[in-house]
């Protein structure tokens, strides 16, 4: 089906069962019945960014920690002892040498333990990191848009951060080879619907190869948290359309791997649940130590501990176990 603006609006505005089920039966169809793992480590609160609505932008007065290679390796080994397919290490923005380096070094260890697709979400770098952190090992990056109109990301940024920068690095990281995840914060204050309906084309047209995506929630502290007055709705309507984002989405790109976010279980416990059934493919369990997970924190009341459930929905995928993007698959590597 061919989605225009129109028709995404329209979807956006009143999608309902009807929409869930069509995106749950073309998922399962086209990317398999079985939810991919993908384990979350929270690599360092230390962030050289000062995003308006982040919890660990430079200006949040929050203990500041990184966690050692040892520790990430530990929380590695947890994530292969549970059958992950691939591990995240996501954390602030920084571009100093000696944290390249510490990166390059980590992911070179993840790699010689035949472990899990090593995933990274660490902000915008030099082509050169990219690539060395490629060479390492890494195969996949994380970079959300955030909004993919520029008039609203000069909004909800400093006047410093770039909107053209941050898409330079995404171009930047598919030509480096890697499989490129992007996204939105979803109900944002000052966002429409045909900001959101843009944000979903602009994803086809960028052809992405995995897509995560969240409600947007009020982070105690930050300086758009005083603008909630303008926040279009309540974290319960920010989520509903967070997931017809994400029907809509498996509707548009059948084959791209798709994240039920943990922003989405914050709103509650069944919302990232309700995300797996209606188009998305991916959850990403929380396998930082847990003693440091309180300081890493993005949006207030962030859940811990891996929901069960999820846990079951995981099925072993002997074909595609480490959970690849078949978008990624078709498009790189002429296979399928
Ligand atoms: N520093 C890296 C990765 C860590 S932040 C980066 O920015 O890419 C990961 C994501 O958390 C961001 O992309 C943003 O979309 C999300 N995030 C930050 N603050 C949030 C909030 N208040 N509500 C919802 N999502 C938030
Ligand atoms: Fe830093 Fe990422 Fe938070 Fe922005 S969203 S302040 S880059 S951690």
């Amino acid at each position: 089906m061919e989605f225009t603006f129109e028709h995404i609006v329209s979807l956006l505005r009143g999608g309902g069962e009807e929409l869930f089920a069509e995106a749950d039966r073309v998922r399962r169809l086209t990317v398999g019945d079985g939810i991919h793992l993908r384990g979350l480590i929270e690599y360092t609160n230390i962030c050289h960014k000062n995003c308006l609505y982040c919890g660990i932008r430079r200006d949040s007065r929050v203990a500041r920690y990184t966690l050692t290679d040892d520790q990430v390796i530990a929380s590695v080994r947890y994530a292969v002892e549970q059958g992950f397919g691939s591990v995240v290490i996501q954390g602030g923005e920084i571009c100093a040498e000696a944290h390249v380096e510490a990166i390059e070094r980590i992911v070179r260890r993840i790699s010689g333990m035949d472990g899990p697709a090593v995933v990274l979400s660490l902000g915008e770098q030099t082509a050169g990191t990219y690539r060395r952190w490629f060479d390492a090992g890494a195969s996949r990056y994380l970079l959300r848009i955030e909004s993919s109109d520029p008039a609203l990301y000069a909004r909800i940024h400093p006047a410093d951060h770039s909107f053209d920068r941050r898409l330079e690095a995404l171009r930047d990281l598919r030509r480096t080879g890697y499989e490129v995840g992007t996204g939105v914060m979803i109900g944002l204050p000052w966002q429409s619907v045909e900001s959101l309906a843009h944000d979903l084309l602009f994803m086809r047209k960028f052809d992405i190869d995995m897509c995560g995506m969240g409600p947007y929630l009020e982070c105690d502290g930050t300086p758009l948290a005083s603008f909630a007055h303008e926040t279009q709705g309540s974290q319960q309507w920010r989520g509903e359309l967070t997931l017809r984002m994400i029907a809509i989405l498996r509707l548009m790109m059948p084959d791209i791997n798709i994240a039920s976010t943990t922003a989405l279980q914050a709103i509650s416990p069944d919302m990232r649940l309700r995300g797996l059934s209606c188009g998305a493919n991916v959850a990403m369990p929380n396998i930082s130590p847990s003693e440091l997970r309180a300081n890493y924190v993005l949006y207030d009341n962030k859940p811990v501990g891996i929901d069960p459930r999820i846990l079951e929905m995981a099925r072993p995928n002997g074909v595609n176990p480490r959970g690849r993007s078949m978008r990624f698959m078709r498009r790189e590597c002429n296979v399928i």
